[in-house]
């Protein structure tokens, strides 16, 4: 789109995220809530809603809720009722979802994002708890839909936020932090494929200096966060161009589809249900006692945010490797445990971020399964900062052997693989003085004052040594050399 065209407009940008609670039973009842099993074995009575079944509260679902709101500095709502939103459909055995529609179990808040600017907060208008239907399933080339009513009644949290968001980036930004949040959190797997995290978008676009938001629509199905990101930007462009062809945004419902990025409307605003909301009268007021709270607020993990402050502030690490130590939790858990035993925080951010996640990512493995414990990784650092071997000698050959063997300890595998360095003048001046004979030109040329041929030496003279010379001291002496041939 013209540049020209598209400043004229800025962007409202509104998300609501459900993510599926990592409970062992269900929310209103004690059906299995696990993923994946055979489609409806978990389906109770009180799933099923059969006549004269009652539901019963799992209070799990209240204290992951409630992490939540703390973890985005919330409002903690203290006396919670639960309400029904009536809809007819298949997948909604009862005929109404129990939710929170008057008192949200979390009111306000913040998320932080990085932008390019800095730091920033995504404001949120509130998070509540409710339940989630169960799955129609079209199968191709079946003329009947099936359903399975596993997911009916698995705990849900909604995340609101206020409308905010400005642009595509920041969405991306504030899901790729929330999606943090609940794996920090251990509340919510995060897996937005898979759909246990679930993204609506709402976009409007007003001119500059216009007084009122334009009417927002509310794209739906995006299975990554990268396609979230796709569905703002066409839609923020194609409202624009709407607007400049003099059409009107009306208020509606689109589906994105991934193979061309492209939105389709689904239902507009008149064709859209009166829920008819009400208090359950099925299930008694909820309230959270200071001492409950207390409890909770006890229990809270690190987060990243906190995280990545200390990294960047404490340690003085730069902002791309406190980002990179904090985006999954075992890795931020490993380096934790690293730094609990050295102050060198930039070697182990390092070795972390380089060989250890480089290991990681090769093998598939989370950093939970990393088979180096954290005290033989800081022997190895240690060895290195001493100058016993060096880096690459470290990284390209004990590292390596250590992951096979995690229990021998750095020394010992480095003397086994006989690469301790030699900081022995005389060890390596043999080595040197063959060199120089081999390489006269070479010595010409430095000679000439090409200084930096020194490299080419230093090459040869750790070759032969086997790696195991001091780097610094062979380059000392070969440089003592040159001047003196
Ligand atoms: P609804 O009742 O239609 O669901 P809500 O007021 O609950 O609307 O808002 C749903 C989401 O839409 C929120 O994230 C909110 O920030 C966002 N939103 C509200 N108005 C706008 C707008 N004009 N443009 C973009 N997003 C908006
Ligand atoms: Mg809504």
């Amino acid at each position: 789109m013209d540049k020209s065209i598209r400043d004229k407009y800025i962007a409202v940008i509104g998300l609501e995220v459900h993510a599926q609670l990592l409970t062992k039973s269900k929310i209103y009842n004690s059906d299995s809530a696990e993923y994946g099993s055979l489609p409806n074995t978990n389906v109770g009575v009180v799933t099923l809603a059969h006549p004269g079944t009652l539901p019963r509260l799992n209070k799990t679902v209240v204290e992951y809720a409630i992490k939540m709101g703390l973890a985005c500095h919330s409002t903690i709502t203290r006396f919670n009722i639960f309400d029904r939103k009536n809809y007819f459909y298949p997948d909604l055995p009862k005929g109404y979802q129990i939710t929170q529609d008057r008192t949200p179990i979390c009111v306000g808040g913040y998320v932080t994002i990085n932008t390019k600017e800095g730091e920033r907060n995504i404001e949120l208008h509130r998070i509540h708890i409710e339940e989630d239907a169960g799955k129609s399933m079209h199968l191709a080339l079946e003329t009947d839909t099936l359903v399975d009513f596993n997911r009916a009644g698995v705990p849900l949290i909604e995340i609101v936020t206020q409308p905010d968001i400005k642009t595509s980036d920041e969405a991306y930004a504030y899901l790729t932090e929330v999606r943090k949040l609940v794996r920090y959190l251990d509340i919510c797997d995060g897996n937005m494929e898979e759909g246990s995290l679930r993204c609506d978008a709402n976009i409007s676009v007003m001119r500059v200096g216009a007084k009122e938001f334009g009417k927002k629509v509310e794209v739906k199905n995006m299975n990554s966060i990268r396609n979230v990101q796709r569905a703002i930007d066409h839609e923020i462009e194609r409202q624009i161009i709407e607007t400049e062809k003099g059409n009107v945004i009306f208020s509606e419902t689109r589906t994105f589809d991934a193979s061309n990025g492209l939105t389709y409307s689904m239902r507009t605003k008149e064709e859209l249900n009166d829920y008819r909301y009400f208090p359950d009268p099925d299930l008694s007021p909820l309230k959270v006692s200071e001492e409950w709270l207390a409890k909770i607020k006890a229990s809270m993990p690190q987060l990243p945010r906190d995280l990545y402050n200390k990294y960047t502030k404490e340690f003085h690490l730069s902002e791309y490797d406190a980002q990179v130590l904090t985006d999954s939790k075992d890795v931020a858990l490993y380096f934790e445990e690293v730094c609990k035993l050295t102050k060198n925080y930039k070697a182990a951010s390092n070795w972390v971020m380089g060989p250890v996640k480089s290991y990681l990512n090769e093998l598939t493995l989370s950093a939970d399964e990393f088979p180096i414990p954290p005290h033989v990784l800081v022997e190895l650092m240690n060895l290195v900062d001493d100058n016993t071997i060096s880096f690459s000698i470290a990284s390209q050959r004990v590292f390596p052997e250590l992951f096979k063997n995690p229990n021998k300890g750095a020394l010992q595998v480095a003397q086994q693989l006989n690469v301790i360095q030699d900081s022995n003048q005389d060890a390596i001046l043999p080595i040197i003085d063959e060199v120089i004979k081999e390489f006269p030109l070479k010595v010409e040329e430095y000679k000439k004052g090409k200084k930096n041929i020194v490299s080419m030496f230093m090459g040869e003279v750790m070759k032969r040594s086997k790696g195991k010379a001091d780097p610094k001291v062979a380059n000392a002496l070969i440089t003592k050399k040159l001047e003196e041939v």
